[in-house]
């Protein structure tokens, strides 16, 4: 195939154990999914189903690469996630289907210019200028689900230049992976390569060029980077 302009590359992620890397085809995120945080941003945790949005696959950004401080925003905030990757796909998938699509799981941080996020929510527009910007998706690599289960006694916490920022366990999650998977299968027709960000808990707070960041979640590779 002759293309007009050189395609742009495929974005993919390393896979623990595996010199094959995992490729990934779009991103995906869910907006609230912790009880606490739904609450410190002002919501109801049970009132609403979950609130999906998506970011550019070339948002991504791996374990170990310094994130450039991004425009058009003074208020940029982490959230620590538990990231699923997905093997396969389909729309309108049973429980037990959608279980099946994982791939494995990483330690993500969903970067968001919550400034811009306030005027959007304001306003009642879209979230894709807070959420969907250049490398606004750093993510570790992934470990086959054969290696990891998420359970409800599973840590998961961030901190900045050392200091504990995040700390929660996924069983406070509000809706189970495969419980998103699920959802967001009524809504696409979601195929291998996919990837989903599962929210975040609380703790959500600003960081500044120079922090160190380090994202963790307990039998999974950490997230590691610099802001620069
Ligand atoms: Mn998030």
């Amino acid at each position: 195939m002759d293309y007009v302009i050189s395609p742009p590359p495929q974005v993919s992620v390393p896979v623990v154990g595996l010199d094959a890397r995992f490729p990934v085809h779009r991103v995906y995120c869910v907006g609230r999914n912790y009880a606490d945080h739904v609450a410190e941003m002002g919501g109801d945790p049970r009132s609403e189903p979950p609130v999906f949005f998506s970011k550019p696959a070339s948002a991504l950004v791996t374990d170990g690469e310094a994130v450039r401080y991004p425009q058009a925003t003074s208020d940029l905030h982490h959230e620590v996630e538990l990231v699923v990757a997905l093997a396969s796909g389909g729309r309108d998938l049973t429980l037990a289907e959608a279980a099946a699509c994982v791939y494995g799981y990483g330690v993500g941080i969903d970067f968001t210019r919550r400034d811009l996020q306030s005027i959007a929510k304001k306003h009642g527009r879209p979230w894709d200028t807070a959420k969907g910007f250049d490398q606004s998706a750093p993510l570790s690599a992934l470990t086959p689900k054969a290696n990891f289960a998420p359970s409800t006694d599973t840590p998961i916490c961030l901190t900045v230049n050392d200091e504990l920022r995040q700390s929660a366990l996924l069983g406070q999650m509000i809706w189970s992976v495969a419980e998103i998977i699920e959802q967001l299968s009524r809504l696409f027709e979601l195929k291998a390569g996919d990837i989903i960000y599962t929210g975040t808990p609380a703790g959500v707070a600003a960081v500044a060029k120079g922090d160190k960041l380090c994202g963790e979640i307990a039998g999974l590779n950490a997230l590691n980077f610099d802001i620069i």
